[in-house]
């Protein structure tokens, strides 16, 4: 069955966006990294699978080696189902994303959304950035703009409407992310019939 899959760190707002999503609801604001495994489940609108890959980042009360582990996880996850994998949905907080990717970026450290991102498209798996919370965020043009160059994606970000989807699961504001989602499974759809 064709599958949606969902990356991101903690505290995103990962859960609020799939009780959107499913119409399920999820816990949100409850212990992060509790959430070990993939969940699978259905999402309402469409006729495929959404998986809920773990939260990654930082997790207080979570030991380095066992953040190491969920990060391992998800990798191996997402290449052994790369080919099932339609599009990948990375979400990250509009709000802070471009603060802690130049915070984690150094000659030897490469930001975990970046990383990320770079990950999925090196798998062939086509990806769709959920830049969530922009109901905080003031100076949208320019924040999206920042983001899409972080990413390695000229700006300005308007251009990369199929990969950068602005939106906000807490209002529901979630057209960008469904316009983006479509726009790849039809290009599927097209690439399957020739
Ligand atoms: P997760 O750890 O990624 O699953 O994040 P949660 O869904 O638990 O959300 C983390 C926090 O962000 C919660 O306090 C949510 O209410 C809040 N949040 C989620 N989505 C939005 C949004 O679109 N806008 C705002 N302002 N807050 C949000």
């Amino acid at each position: 069955e064709a599958e949606v899959a969902l990356v991101g760190r903690s505290n995103v707002g990962k859960s609020t966006l799939m009780r959107e999503l499913t119409g399920h609801s999820f816990d949100t604001g409850g212990k992060p990294g509790v959430t070990r495994s993939p969940n699978h489940y259905d999402w309402s609108a469409e006729n495929f699978v959404l998986t809920d890959l773990p939260g990654f980042g930082f997790m207080s009360g979570v030991e380095e080696d066992h953040r190491e582990q969920i990060k391992t996880d998800i990798v191996r996850y997402l290449e052994e189902y790369a080919d099932k994998i339609l599009v990948a949905v990375l979400v990250v907080d509009g709000k802070s994303v471009v603060d802690i990717i130049d915070r984690h970026t150094g000659p030897d450290s490469i930001p975990y959304d970046v990383e990320m991102f770079h990950f999925l498209q090196d798998l062939g798996v086509p990806t769709v950035v959920a830049v969530n919370k922009m109901d905080k965020v003031d100076d949208r043009d320019e924040r999206l703009d920042d983001l899409a160059e972080r990413l390695g994606l000229y700006p300005p970000w308007k251009q990369w409407q199929e990969t950068i989807a602005p939106i906000s699961a807490k209002r529901g504001q979630l057209e960008p992310l469904y316009e983006a989602v479509r726009t790849h499974l039809h290009e599927q759809e097209r690439d399957d019939l020739f």
